[in-house]
């Protein structure tokens, strides 16, 4: 579903991305775990086009979208959680879920869309600043689906959250990959990303340093050292 070929990506002067090949195919769940500064985000940001390449290739779904605009890339389905949530504050649980289908996707698939996420049920008409941290990125998820991705980016889900709620978070992906969703992960739980993800890449200084199957990985002596604390 998505090629991404020797990918390239700067700020300004100083390069973040250096020569990344990644691959995931439909219906996958794709972990990219890595420390701090490895460039997870500007990865994920370089293929949803919020942030330009510098060189390479970005395919999806047999053409090549390189050059598109992130808006053009939304529409065909390649949607981006955002680091952060990000969710429309003073709106309505209900008013963020139908801005996801502003671009793409049904309005009309609300109620099938918040089934999926009880806790923000009975919050519908609650303004969205006002719902927990674990809340808020349950609609930032929720809000996503509502643009009917082929392709999920999820950038740090888990992020300053407490433990329940990063294991009720990772149980969401979990269900969305049972679902069908592809899903290209980041986050620093390498540990939660690996246990739900089909395989994994690792990054490091702006490369990918390993991948492989995602249950090969957590069980590397290297990856266990760097970032599972073992
Ligand atoms: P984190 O988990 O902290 O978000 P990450 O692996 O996602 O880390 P990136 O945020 O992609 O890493 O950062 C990759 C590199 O690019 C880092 O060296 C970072 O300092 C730099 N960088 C990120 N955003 C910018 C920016 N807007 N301007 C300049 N440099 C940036």
């Amino acid at each position: 579903m998505l090629e991404v070929r020797a990918l390239g990506s700067r700020y300004g002067r100083i390069p973040a991305l250096h020569g990344i090949d990644l691959r995931v195919g439909a219906g996958e769940l794709v972990a990219l775990v890595g420390a701090n500064g490895a460039g997870k985000t500007t990865l994920l940001r370089t293929i949803s086009g919020v942030q330009p390449a510098s060189g390479g290739a970005i395919g999806f779904e047999g053409r090549e979208v390189t050059a598109l605009s992130a808006r053009a890339r939304v529409k065909l389905g390649i949607v981006q959680v955002p680091e952060g949530r990000q969710v429309f504050a003073p709106m309505s649980v209900e008013d963020n879920l139908r801005l996801g289908a502003f671009a793409r996707g049904r309005a009309d698939a609300l109620d099938e869309v918040i089934a999926f996420f009880p806790a923000l049920r009975e919050k519908r008409r609650q303004p969205a600043g006002l719902l927990s941290g674990g809340q808020q990125q349950m609609l930032a998820i929720a809000r996503a689906l509502m643009a009917q991705p082929r392709l999920l980016l999820l950038d740090e889900p888990s992020m300053g959250l407490a433990p329940r709620l990063v294991a009720e978070i990772f149980a969401h992906i979990a269900a969305l990959r049972a679902r069908g969703t592809t899903v290209l992960l980041v986050d620093q739980n390498a540990r939660a990303a690996l246990a739900v993800a089909d395989r994994g890449y690792v990054m490091e200084a702006g490369r990918i340093a390993l991948q492989g199957v995602a249950a090969d990985l957590l069980r590397d002596p290297q990856v266990q050292r760097a970032y599972l604390g073992l």
